[in-house]
Formats: C-alpha cells, sequence, structure tokens
C-alpha cells in the first residue's frame, strides 16, 4: 500500500485522538479510531466503543470482540488481516443510577463522527464492507443510498453499491445473550466466507 494512504491514515488517526466535535469527547478515556492493514480489502464497522475499547483505544476488544474473533477465526480469517472500525469512534455512555452503562449513539453524535468514516472508506476502498449491527448497517446503507430495511431482514444478503460489496450482520454482541443468533451470525460468516473466496475478494 502506498505511503501516502498510509500516513493519511495515520494522520486521520491523530485527528480523532484529539477530536472535540461531540459531546462524547468529554467523557471518553480514549478515542477509538479503528485499526487493521490500510491494504485490507474487507472492513468490519460496528456501532461505536465500549468500556474496554474506551480504556484501551482499540476496537472489539471487550467480550463481542472475542465473539467478533472467533466468527472471523470460523472462515480463516484473523482480525490482523480485516479493518475494523466503528460508527462513532467515542463510548456513547448514559447514567444508570451510580453506574456509567453504554447507549446508542445519538443522531448528532453519529452525525459528527461521519465524516471520519467517510475519510476512512476514501482511503482504504474496500471491496467489501461489513456492518455488525442494525445502528452501523443503517448509517452504512444511507451513505451508500440503499434503501431502509431491518438487519432481521437483510442480514448476511449482498447489497452491491457501485464497486462495493455490503454484508449486513448481526452485531456479535446479540451471540452473548441470544444463542440462536449465535447460529445465525455464524451462518452469515460462512455466507461471507463464500463470497470473498468466489470472488477472491479478500488477501486471505
Ligand atoms: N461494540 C461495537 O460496536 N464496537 C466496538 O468496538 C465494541 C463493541
Amino acid at each position: 500500500m502506498s505511503e501516502s494512504v498510509e500516513s493519511s491514515i495515520r494522520d486521520l488517526h491523530e485527528r480523532i485522538l484529539t477530536c472535540t466535535l461531540c459531546r462524547l469527547s468529554e467523557t471518553r478515556h480514549i478515542a477509538v479510531p479503528g485499526e487493521g492493514p490500510t491494504n485490507a480489502k474487507t472492513i468490519f464497522i460496528g456501532e461505536g466503543p465500549g468500556r474496554q475499547e474506551d480504556l484501551e483505544g482499540r476496537p472489539f476488544v471487550g467480550r463481542a470482540g472475542k465473539v467478533l474473533d472467533e466468527c472471523l477465526q470460523s472462515i480463516g480469517l484473523e482480525r490482523g488481516q480485516v479493518f475494523i472500525t466503528n460508527i462513532v469512534k467515542c463510548r456513547p455512555t448514559e447514567k444508570a443510577g451510580s453506574w456509567v452503562k453504554d447507549r446508542k449513539p445519538a443522531t448528532d453524535e453519529m452525525d459528527a463522527c461521519k465524516p471520519y468514516l467517510d475519510r476512512q472508506i476514501e482511503l482504504l476502498r474496500p471491496d467489501v464492507i461489513c456492518t455488525l449491527g442494525d445502528t452501523a448497517r443503517s448509517e452504512v446503507f444511507k451513505r451508500f443510498g440503499l434503501e431502509e430495511d431491518t438487519i432481521g431482514h437483510v442480514h448476511g444478503r449482498l447489497f452491491l453499491a457501485g464497486n462495493v460489496r455490503i454484508v449486513p450482520l448481526y452485531h456479535p454482541a446479540a451471540a452473548l445473550y441470544d444463542n440462536s443468533l449465535r447460529q445465525i451470525i455464524m451462518i452469515d460468516f460462512q455466507s461471507l466466507r463464500r463470497l470473498l473466496s468466489q470472488s477472491k475478494l479478500t488477501n486471505f
């Protein structure tokens, strides 16, 4: 991959780390720009960092991340072969009594963060974008002008948007509380494997 993509991604991620465009910057520990090789042709997009991600500054390193690692391994991929990022780069939280818990990002937070994901996509020029969960699906469908639909209808299916193939998947966290969804997620990853190998779309 050219030095310019490498360094443009690095610069972009530096900017994300010091971003103050929305209120999430006030409560985050560390922003989570995303990670992976800049020549990755497959990218995974989740909703937003959770507690562990906010502490480590890396995407999908908590319990949902373990499920994602398992899913990737089940189709012969390591996380180091794909690029992983989120719709919002800082952890959205809310108070629950004396606890702090995760929440879905608000529309204005997603809007503020959108230029960062747009730029990542522009620089990485992925062949395949896998969205993880309905928030990511909805934002990515909007970005590529695809018709709105629910994750329950579209999971595991292939959508074409110009040169980009979009595969909406359930969020790996869903597998933590629903075993039948775990099976569905695993089956959807097998469809993804077929797509990637039949069309020789990725470097694995
Ligand atoms: N859930 C997400 O959507 N993203 C992460 O990075 C971790 C958990």
